[in-house]
């Protein structure tokens, strides 16, 4: 079945426009693309923990970094995690989601690149976690499943494949990044609170009892 639709689809591309197939099958980034990449890894590899802007005591009881991640928190480690896990890049359509992990590259769509830098950051950290093995793979959320997505409210998680059953997947992880970043004050001042929301949105993500996340 899965051969007849490749070849009903390869036969008949001389007669759609010539980005009908592309829209469908990712291909790698343009110049352009490629270069928003890089400047994405190297804002990473310069998110450092300088200096706590918050309580250090409340930072030891919440941050969750290390656990995860298995070195404390630094933007140039980051990097080196996150090139460990993913070689390649393509861009295709990924709605309803922000993008994906397709077992060998992380498929952006095209919202990705509207997002600020930490967004784009904590996206990359959670399709790398993906690439950690398949027992990382999201769970279907609860059909009543309350809260909206933060970037998309139109798109309800509920029943959607948008929840972990584990706290070490890549809504942990990513809940993880987002703490740091807010401890550590690295994002701009107009964005901490989106930030707290995210790292909150994250959390809910994460369907264990509140103690286990
Ligand atoms: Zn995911």
């Amino acid at each position: 079945m899965l051969r007849l639709l490749v070849l009903i689809l390869v036969s008949a591309s001389p007669l759609f426009p010539c980005d009908f197939l592309s829209r469908w099958i990712p291909r790698a980034p343009d110049p352009t693309e490629s270069a928003r990449i890089e400047s994405l890894r190297a804002f990473i590899r310069s998110l450092e923990p300088k200096q706590l802007v918050v309580d250090r005591d409340f930072y030891r009881k919440t941050s969750r970094f290390e656990e995860r991640f298995g070195f404390p928190f630094s933007g140039q480690k980051l990097d080196s995690w996150f090139g460990d896990r993913i070689r390649f890049f393509k861009i295709g359509r990924t709605d309803p989601y922000l993008a994906y992990y397709n077992g060998e590259a992380i498929v952006l769509g095209k919202g990705f690149f509207l997002l600020s830098k930490i967004e784009q950051a904590l996206v990359l950290v959670h399709e790398a976690r993906h690439a950690d093995g398949k027992k990382y793979s999201h769970v279907d959320c609860p059909s009543d499943f309350p809260y909206l997505s933060l970037r998309i409210p139109e798109t309800k998680p509920a029943g959607l494949k948008a929840c972990d059953d584990i706290s070490d997947g890549s809504y942990g992880f990513g809940a993880a990044f987002l703490f740091e970043v807010f401890a550590y004050g690295l994002a701009e001042r107009t964005e901490e609170k989106y930030i707290l929301g995210l790292y909150n949105s994250e959390l809910t993500r994460i369907l264990l009892p509140k103690g286990d996340r």
